[in-house]
């Protein structure tokens, strides 16, 4: 069984040129804010040598982008030669809100992107195989009892971040993730509340038209989505829903990133399933085609394929800006404030490079945390086999979800909870998700002619953070000479009782929808952590605004200050937290009497 090779819907790609056509045009191009996406490709701007796109051809972007332009080298900075207000790092979930919210209050702010400006018109496609490029695939050393999966399934590298290939559920926190040490006696809570993040929530789902139920069962937040929920289920989720109700369970439609009908200029999902491999036809969220094209529209300067290697800091303390590489060349960019979005590997990898005297374990590391208290989520996966066809690779992949077991429930044995997912699943994901689990030669063959009789639930379950799994810098080192991330995760208990609660459960739903249940998949999702926000500097990297404890003009604002984990999808509350850290950023240049426009002078 090979990846299909079929494109995910035909919306056309405005004046798609090809390499000769590019060369001919003069660099400077007139940007339209409203299709993010370069209509000229620059064969002099080879963004990743050696590297072939979805299409066979190789990958090329223009690296600097700001309004009106898009330029193959950086020879012609808007910012280059200043001192800029913010510099983000990382243009993905958070730093593609942070990068719109500063940029409209007035401040110049230059984002550095270590991957590509991906043009989903023509570097998507329908091809699983080919997409892993849309993944953050260099190499790291892992270890533990528990050794990560990295690449695809966690981590995105190029303007989008993880949200150009996520699955788009989008989901809030519920009250008890913030506070799960007051509440049940585990982990560590939050320096906030549910409350200090509700108002950015509903913010963020306005901006972005999530489509949901009208009634939501769990947690605070019981709905209206400000999209009607998806009105075409897969057949997946209807055998999830059937076997729900058959055990009395509740379950909804999926809320999700993922547009029920036009916006912003936007289509309607065409429900063909292919958002990990990114959505060609822009009716899923992603930071690449909305928060980063309405940043550069309101001033922002965007880089993409430099990779920011060091933070300069001066005799006091302060950063002074970042040090980054392009094409084999080093550059600099000055900043008054940095903010590091890049992600739970990446950011303590980076902080712990930048040693100093002042910082000899790392900058802002005199917690010690950096790099500590890394989660991912338990997302084993459920298969069992029906009568009748069910064909996983058929519609959005997840569009029925219950949470149900969600909150702490003393009879079962264990602390926290989970969401389960109907969960579709392409035919090359299923093979390799088989292959790992230990399934190999005749049974593998006999299991991938019957693919299109599978169903399949996964769970998205909480891990409570340890600071055993962590995020360290191995000896080897990469191509910039910075020293490979080492990732060590084992499950602790708590951990491994709730994951065999949730296959129970979701082998049960399988059954009572009529399913046989024939194989469980070990897997993670997502990861958090590794720069802890919390309000004692002794414990924690950040504070409840996102600021080092350590360095007044260093903020980290990205999944990797979550303390926990929660039961649920992660990237809402990535993005809340990040609205909310340009809100509390902007309040206090204002109360030390600095506007954002004295600011830029
Ligand atoms: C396959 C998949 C499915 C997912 N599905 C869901 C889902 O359905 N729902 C959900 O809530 N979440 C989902 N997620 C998780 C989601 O993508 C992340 O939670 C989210 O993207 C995290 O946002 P972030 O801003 O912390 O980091 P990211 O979005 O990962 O952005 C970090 C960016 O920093 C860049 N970067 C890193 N280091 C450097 C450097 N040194 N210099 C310059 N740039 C750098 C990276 O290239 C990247 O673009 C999924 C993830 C994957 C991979
Ligand atoms: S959101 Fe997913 S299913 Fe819908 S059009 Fe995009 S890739 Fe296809």
């Amino acid at each position: 069984m090979t990846a299909t090779s079929i494109s995910c819907g035909d919306w056309g790609s405005p004046g798609v040129f090809d390499g000769a056509q590019a060369d001919s045009l003069d660099e400077t191009l007139e940007e339209d804010h409203s299709a993010p996406h370069s209509d000229v490709r620059d064969s002099a701007s080879d963004s990743a040598p050696g590297r072939n796109g979805p299409r066979g051809a190789p990958v090329r972007h223009h690296c600097d982008h700001y309004a009106g332009h898009r330029f193959a080298h950086l020879e012609r900075r808007k910012y280059g030669g200043e001192v800029v207000d913010a510099c983000i790092v990382g243009a993905g979930a958070a730093g593609g809100v942070l990068a719109h919210r500063l940029a409209k209050a007035g401040l110049s702010v230059v984002v550095i992107e270590a991957g590509p400006y991906w043009d989903p018109a023509t570097d998507f496609a329908s091809d699983e195989l080919s997409m892993q490029e849309l993944a953050w695939q260099d190499t790291r050393i892992v270890a533990g009892a528990n050794p990560l999966k990295l690449g695809h399934n966690n981590s995105g590298r190029g303007v989008g971040g993880g949200t150009t290939h996520f699955t788009g559920v989008f989901l809030r926190f519920h009250e008890s993730d913030f506070k799960t040490y007051s509440v049940d006696g585990v982990g560590v809570d939050w320096p906030l509340n549910y409350q200090d993040l509700e108002p950015y929530y509903g913010q963020i789902e306005k901006e972005i038209a999530v489509s949901g139920p009208r009634y939501f069962p769990w947690g605070p937040f019981r709905g209206p989505y400000p999209y009607p929920e998806r009105d075409r289920l897969s057949a997946n989720a209807w055998m999830f829903r059937k076997g729900c109700e058959a055990l009395g369970i509740r379950s909804v439609t999926t809320p999700l990133a993922i547009l029920s009908a036009p916006f912003d200029g936007r289509p309607p999902c065409i429900n063909r399933g292919f958002c990990n491999q990114g959505c060609m036809p822009n009716s899923k969220y992603s930071a690449l085609i909305h928060h980063i094209p309405k940043a550069i529209a309101e001033g922002a300067e965007v880089l993409s394929d430099c990779m920011v290697t060091q933070i300069e800091v001066d005799p006091r303390g302060s950063v002074t800006g970042v040090v980054f590489h392009h094409d084999g060349k080093e550059y600099r960019q000055k900043a008054r404030y940095v903010f590091l979005c890049n992600f739970v590997v990446e950011t303590p990898r980076l902080l712990l490079q930048c040693t100093s005297p002042l910082f000899p374990d790392g900058l802002a590391n005199s917690s010690g945390m950096v790099g500590k208290a890394i989660m991912p989520h338990s997302s084993h996966d459920m298969y069992a086999i029906f009568d009748e066809e069910i064909r996983l690779y058929k519609g959005t992949p997840v569009l029925a979800t219950t949470q149900e077991f969600y909150e702490t429930d003393p009879a079962r044995g264990f602390a926290r909870g989970y969401t389960l997912h109907a969960h579709g699943a392409r035919p090359v994901e299923f093979a390799s998700g088989l292959a790992e689990a230990g399934i190999w030669g005749k049974e593998l063959r006999d299991a991938l002619r019957d693919y299109n009789y599978f169903g399949r639930i996964t769970l998205v379950g909480e891990v409570l953070p340890d600071e055993r799994n962590s995020v360290t810098l191995a000896d080897e080192v990469d191509e910039y000479g910075l020293r490979r991330a080492k990732v060590t995760f084992s499950y602790g208990e708590n951990d491994k009782k709730l994951i065999a609660h949730a296959v129970e459960t979701a082998n049960r739903i399988l059954e009572a929808a009529g399913g046989k249940p024939r194989y469980v998949v070990p897997d993670t999702a997502h990861l958090m952590g590794g720069c802890r926000m919390g309000s004692d500097p002794r414990t924690s990297v950040v504070d409840a605004d996102c600021r080092a404890h350590d360095v007044p003009n260093l903020y980290i604002c990205s999944a990797a200050v979550f303390p926990t984990g929660g039961g649920g999808n992660p990237t809402e509350t990535v993005m809340a937290l990040a609205a909310r850290t340009a809100d509390r950023f902007l309040e206090r240049l204002q109360v030390r009497g600095r506007s954002s426009v004295e600011l830029r002078v």
